[in-house]
């Protein structure tokens, strides 16, 4: 593996290797100096082009805990908003010593256009490109999966993941459902249909409309996030509606089978697709989802820059 840059074209091997190394790494978080040199002298850009809370700074604390240099470098206050091409500021990476390149960026296959063009020589890690794909976000839902449900070293084979709302925005639900499948999970997808993207049936997934209906054998719910800020169109009647629908309220959440993990990759819309109450239930296991972060983007970072040979 050179590049990260989808979950649709990992292997089942590259998926586990990924989640091993991520819970061995994850025993560095627990000393009292969270460092390890493994990457001393290696420097990662965090190459942001769209707004980020979770992702860039798990990054920049998953290269620093390997002791690379961060180079954090966002659209806001620099030249990008002078309208300077990806091209350009992909050569001026490269001319400094980028060993490994972390983007974020509006449009669907950003970071393939990246890694493929040459212009830089390092790895590159897609933290999300467009409604396209977030690779890491998924690997560390399944290390959150597996770790509360699995004892962190079984399979997922056979788990019931409902991944629920703003499936047309959204790049974790595809992320998800690709490597889910290959980890061997049943997973269904429960929107409105408006929220559903063109092409969904060939997908590796069911589908449902009726939430109720869907949650009562699931082993995991994922909500997502209703995302108005790439919504051109009115997608759902209004706010209530679509919360009374598609929504995880306290009552809904009490129909869920009482092993079950309510999961969320934020931001969460508090009161829109989850109620407050929910989102900090003792099976809510959202800021595990957030630490697990870290450990997963530890393993890749790793595993990308040769942490293997140290
Ligand atoms: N933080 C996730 C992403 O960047 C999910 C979201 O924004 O709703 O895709």
């Amino acid at each position: 593996m050179r590049h990260l840059l989808s979950t649709t074209d990992l292997t089942q091997d590259e998926a586990l290797s990924i989640l091993d190394t991520a819970r061995e790494l994850a025993q560095v978080a627990d000393r009292p100096v969270k460092k390890l040199p493994t990457l001393r002298g290696r420097t990662v850009v965090n190459l942001f082009f769209e707004d980020s809370t979770r992702t860039r700074i798990s990054f920049e604390a998953a290269a620093k805990r390997l002791s690379a240099d961060v180079i954090n470098f966002s659209a806001k206050g620099s030249s990008l908003s002078k309208g300077e091409s990806l091209k350009d500021t992909a050569l001026t990476l490269q001319a400094m010593g980028a060993d490994a390149v972390v983007i974020r960026h509006g449009a669907s296959g950003a970071a393939h256009r990246l890694a493929t063009s040459g212009w830089i020589r390092g790895a590159v890690i897609n933290a999300g490109d467009g409604t396209h794909e977030h690779p890491t976000q998924a690997l560390l839902d399944a290390y959150t999966m597996r770790d509360h449900l699995r004892g962190n070293t079984g399979s997922l084979e056979g788990l019931n993941v409902v991944i629920v709302g703003d499936v047309l925005h959204s790049r974790v639900a595809r992320s998800n459902v690709w490597l889910l499948d290959t980890l061997g999970a049943n997973v269904t997808l429960v929107a409105p249909p408006t929220l559903l993207p063109v092409g969904v049936e060939t997908w590796p997934c069911q589908i449902n409309y009726d939430l109720d209906e869907a949650i009562v054998k699931a082993d995991v719910v994922m909500m997502l996030r209703v995302q108005l800020e790439r919504m051109n169109a009115a997608f759902f009647p209004s706010a209530r509606e679509y919360s009374r629908r598609y929504g995880l309220d306290a009552q809904r959440m009490r129909t869920l089978p009482d092993h079950a993990l309510v999961m969320h990759p934020g931001p969460m819309n508090r009161g829109m697709e989850i109620a407050a109450d929910v989102a900090d239930a003792d099976r809510s296991v959202i800021l595990d989802q957030v630490t697990n972060g870290v450990h997963v983007r530890m393993a890749v970072l790793y595993l990308l820059l040769g942490g293997q040979e140290a």
